[in-house]
């Protein structure tokens, strides 16, 4: 299980880059780049990912030897001329990946959180989910299938998912000539942009020729205004996952006959029914006509997500190591977290109960590391007769959630 280790690697490097590209945009006075909420909750939405993708992506790697191993079509030797070729077929397989992730319902309720960042700067391209890499998965079985032996696969897969985090940012300009050949930062940022003439084009990963050939290029004309074309109204960190899902399942409640109920799943995106989102967002979304910017809970916010990171890595670092509960209790103890910032974003009033949650994986945790955990009813009972004599929900409240004044 290396591969694990050196993932811990990433998320400090993810971080050393975001600190570059800031700092450059400072220097060139481009403050739009950069949006608080929108980083905080495409960070976010990367951690949860690199969180439960260890616990899949060693099966994810399983299967490609399994299926190289019983269903290979041709013997693809491993010579240094064959990495070019695999390079390519990965490529195409991205494109085709990419494009249904764009032209159906169902890939596109997994494809579209990435999109929903109305940023374009690296935290964007932390934006993805473990759906997506599930999904993804599937189309790079094709790989194996082709008879591409495994380890070079997996080790492609590596290069080119680092290759597109490096497209998402706007502190590098036009590179015209470069255009002919490679995906650029200013070609992708066309693909994550909501103009009517950008719309479903660029889908390539690393080279731009797919979508010449498939008539899907669009060259960066005028500065892209970037995210959905219906924003979504919610930084809840579960909304944001989830939403598309409800859309779907929505149409396919409202639809008659079979051809309908497989459009609702399997048709295009571009089909669903407007209405949905806004009925939705109703019945699940508090009404938010509040000043954001103005709370307390920035640092909090700030502490929280950087007790997160220091966590996955170290979670990532020794993962092979560990024993079960504490990967499973140390992994509720991210995801709450970051369902926190989420809900931070959103003044939640249910946020209180969050907390008392935390509380108990980490007591639960100590209880199990003494091999005390069937006391676990002790903390609870301790925080319910703490919350009935002292009401600590009212000042937690009044300290987190509300205004702070103005000059702040
Ligand atoms: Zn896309
Ligand atoms: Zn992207």
């Amino acid at each position: 299980m290396e591969h694990i280790h050196f993932l811990a690697f990433a998320m400090p490097a993810f971080f050393i880059f975001l600190f570059i590209e800031f700092r450059i945009a400072a220097y060139k006075r481009r403050k739009d780049i950069f949006n608080y909420e929108s980083s905080v909750s495409n960070i976010s939405i990367g951690i949860a990912e690199r969180l439960l993708n260890l616990f899949v992506t060693g099966s994810f790697y399983q299967l490609y030897f399994f299926v190289y191993d019983h269903y290979r079509i041709f013997e693809i030797p491993q010579t240094p001329l064959v990495w070019i070729g695999l390079l390519l077929t990965t490529d195409f397989v991205w494109y085709w990946y990419h494009r249904l992730g764009h032209e159906v319902n169902f890939l596109w309720a997994a494809h579209i959180v990435h999109h929903q960042s109305e940023e374009f700067n690296f935290t964007a391209a932390a934006r993805i989910t473990t759906f997506q890499a599930i999904i993804r998965t599937g189309f790079w079985c094709l790989l194996p299938l082709f008879g591409f032996h495994p380890t070079m696969v997996i080790a492609m897969l590596v290069v080119h998912g680092a290759y597109s985090f490096f497209t998402h940012t706007q502190v590098i300009g036009r590179i015209k000539w470069l255009e002919y050949v490679l995906v650029t930062p200013s070609v992708h940022g066309v693909h994550h942009a909501s103009d009517e003439k950008y719309l479903d084009k660029n889908y390539g990963d690393m080279f731009t020729f797919w979508d010449r050939l498939f008539g899907t290029f669009q060259a960066e004309e005028e500065k892209p205004t970037y995210g959905l074309t219906h924003p979504l109204k919610s930084y809840s960190f579960l909304w944001q996952h989830f939403h598309y899902y409800f859309e779907i399942y929505a149409l396919w409640q409202r639809s008659d006959g079979f051809r309908a109920k497989w459009k609702a799943v399997f048709g295009s995106p571009a089909d669903m029914d407007q209405d949905i989102r806004p009925m939705l967002e109703k019945r699940f979304l508090q009404d938010k006509k509040h000043d954001r910017s103005r709370l307390k809970f920035r640092n909090y916010l700030y502490i929280q997500l950087g007790v997160a990171v220091v966590m996955l890595t170290l979670l990532t670092y020794h993962f092979d190591r560990l024993e079960t509960y504490e990967t499973v209790l140390a992994s509720l103890f991210i995801l709450i977290t970051l369902v926190n910032c989420g809900a931070l974003l959103e003044q939640r009033k249910w946020l209180y109960y969050l907390e008392y949650v935390r509380l108990f994986i980490l007591s639960l945790y100590w209880l199990y590391s003494q091999g005390d955990e069937i006391y676990f009813w002790l903390p609870i009972l301790a925080m319910i007769v703490a919350e009935h004599l002292f009401s600590l929900s009212r000042y937690y409240q009044q300290a987190l959630l509300s205004p702070e004044p103005r000059e702040c």
